[in-house]
């Protein structure tokens, strides 16, 4: 194989948009909302989730709020509502993904928005727009660079690798892998030039302060880079692998940060959303190459743990998706 193809937006720009998306403070307006239930379609939304058949002039299928094993769920595609007959939940579009997926008003409305090439203005009101939403944004500027990065001379050592591997660019874009170049100042410089502070980069868990107290560093350098993304398709945290022989550790994750929860997260969001609903299962791995092998190989419903061991908080939202879960980890302890 041979570094060809690539350069491209990965997955469609839908979820670099999301990715890119501000702020859930704003208020959105009536019109926007309203525009937002004329345009999305219930039944596809809830198809990625919910095996629907279609019964007539609604679509039935399993509950996903309860268990059942006769469909009482039904949507209706001309009201463009759901309701369960078993366990009375109900709502439209909007609510279906913030009961579905754990999300507030804001945040499901400005999911639906990015995916329907609504725009949302930011009201941001002159002050803070606040904390997870600055460090949203710096995690997407990483993101750029380290993509950036892995087509520049330096980045020579990653797509050697790749190569060894059987990745060439156009791989390496599906999977938005990157690279993070062997500097000490690479994003620090790149946040800094969209104004996001350092203690923000800090706090995205992308930085670290030096000793001295006076300024950042970047935390990866020299890694290949793997971005672990929400449901949403945001950028919540990255994996880093060593590209030299005698580089420790072999993997370095960004930490923990308001947006990263290393108990919860998995990388393969949002890619593994359809797979996981059409398959019917999760394949759940421990490493970013397993997951994204499995996906290679037609597996798309692989899931990796993040760097930690599986918790009950993992299992919780598997649990929402799926009723089979295979485990494919290390042989080791
Ligand atoms: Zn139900």
């Amino acid at each position: 194989r041979v570094w060809s193809g690539g350069g491209r937006s990965r997955q469609s720009d839908q979820h670099r948009r999301i990715g890119r998306e501000r702020a859930d403070l704003g208020r959105i307006p009536e019109s926007t909302i309203h525009e937002i239930r004329n345009r999305a379609d219930i039944v596809s939304l809830v198809s990625r989730y919910v095996e629907l058949k279609q019964a007539g002039r609604n679509w039935k299928g399993l509950c996903p709020f309860h268990n059942e094993k006769t469909p009482s769920f039904n949507v209706n595609s001309d009201r463009q509502i759901f309701h369960c007959f078993g366990c009375q939940e109900g709502g439209d579009v909007i609510g279906f993904l913030m009961k579905h997926e754990g999300l507030s008003f804001p945040e499901a409305t400005r999911t639906l928005a990015g995916e329907l090439g609504i725009d949302i203005p930011d009201e941001v009101d002159g002050t803070d727009a606040g904390l997870s939403a600055r460090i949203f944004e710096a995690n997407q500027l990483a993101q750029e660079l380290y993509r950036e990065a892995l087509r520049t001379p330096e980045g020579k050592i990653a797509r050697d690798y790749l190569i060894a591997r059987g990745f060439d660019g156009a791989a390496a874009d599906e999977f938005g892998i990157g690279f993070a170049p062997a500097r000490w100042d690479a994003v620090a410089s790149r946040l800094a030039k969209h104004r996001i502070k350092g203690a923000v980069g800090a706090e995205a868990g992308l930085l670290a302060e030096r000793k001295s107290g006076k300024g950042h560093y970047d935390r990866l350098r020299g890694r290949l880079t793997f971005p672990i993304e929400d449901v949403r398709g945001r950028v919540i945290g990255f994996g880093g692998r060593a590209l030299e022989a005698d580089q420790e550790p072999k993997y370095l994750n960004t930490p923990e940060s308001p947006v990263f929860h290393k108990r919860q997260a998995f990388y393969g969001y949002p890619a593994a959303l359809e797979p996981i609903r059409r398959a019917g299962r999760v394949i759940l791995c421990e490493g970013y190459f397993d997951r994204i092998a499995f996906a290679r190989a037609g597996m798309g419903e692989a899931l990796a743990t993040c760097g930690t061991a599986l918790t009950a908080e993992h299992g919780a939202q598997l649990r929402r998706r799926t009723r089979e879960v295979v485990l494919v980890f290390d042989g080791d302890q």
